[in-house]
């Protein structure tokens, strides 16, 4: 009887242990896990990038953050890889008029990436993904990446930047109620995603409160200033998240973690990146010889 419940104890057990699958976040594998995690994602760890700001007054202010994370959450689901966790250090001086708004110095966001990076890399990866999800982000992201040729690095940053896909596009638009042109922030197709991933979050009741409308009040012919965004949407909500649906929202989130899951299997894959890099560099490092 004794050693029946001891076998029976053991294939409990086991059974458990078996179950139990190798976290994708970092802050829930434990260290012993590391190295055969570092060995699954190809050395890959994914760097989802959010914000904290005003989205609307009916969307979380870490609407960004919550979207990469679930975005990768749910990417590595099908192709393995390590998620960063939160990090939401980026550029977002445009919104600090608004209450929640945390804008760190652009010094300071500059050398968080950078030593952010120069960690992730210590610990054994090589390839970096950046998953992007505010839209005050991307000319920031790429010159940070551009200066990294500026010195020799062992690891790859890849930025994950969806191209056009016309067939998803076409029947978005069909699906999509408002003006797309004007859908900028918080607005319709935002606020679908958010209210798919985490409707408990959705204070939707709210979300024609506040006009997202295009003030046009600054016109200058071909001239760039840092007031632009201000001039147009005052209330930091471009569009209308009052006509969000959670269709819409399923229909994106869909085409964006099967998207995103393709170009993770490819960067995996990919040897060439770092191949040339470390070619690069030395050609570099050549000249002073
Ligand atoms: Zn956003």
């Amino acid at each position: 009887m004794k050693s029946y419940l001891l076998l029976f104890t053991v294939i409990l057990f086991s059974g458990v242990a078996g179950a139990q699958q190798l976290p994708a976040r970092w802050d829930e594998l434990v260290a012993s896990d590391f190295s055969q995690a570092l060995q699954k994602s190809s050395k890959t760890c994914i760097l989802p990038i959010g914000i904290l700001e005003k989205h609307g007054p009916h969307s979380p202010i870490g609407t960004d953050l919550i979207h990469v994370r679930e975005w990768a959450a749910r990417a590595v689901k099908a192709e393995y890889a390590v998620v960063f966790p939160d990090y939401f250090y980026g550029q977002i001086n445009e919104a600090r008029h608004q209450p929640g708004t945390f804008a760190l110095p652009s010094k300071v966001i500059w050398e968080l990436l950078e030593a952010t990076c120069d960690e992730i890399a210590r610990n054994g990866f090589d390839k970096i993904v950046i998953l992007n999800g505010h839209g005050g982000n991307p000319e920031f992201i790429r010159f940070f990446m551009q200066s990294l040729l500026n010195k020799r690095h062992n690891y790859a940053v890849y930025f994950y930047q969806p191209q056009n896909d016309k067939e998803f596009t076409d029947q978005y638009l069909k699906m999509h109620q408002s003006d797309p042109q004007n859908d900028q922030h918080a607005g319709e197709g935002e606020t679908s995603t958010l209210l798919y991933y985490r409707p408990d979050l959705m204070r939707m009741d709210r979300a024609a409160s506040q006009s997202g409308a295009n003030q046009h009040r600054l016109n200058l012919p071909n001239v760039y200033t840092p007031i632009w965004w201000y001039a147009a949407y005052p209330n930091h909500y471009a569009g209308e998240g009052a006509k969000a649906s959670n269709q819409l929202g399923k229909f994106t989130t869909d085409h964006e973690i099967a998207s995103f899951v393709s170009a993770l299997k490819a960067i995996k894959a990919d040897t060439v990146t770092l191949q040339l890099q470390k070619e690069y560099f030395d050609k570099v490092d050549s000249l002073n010889k």
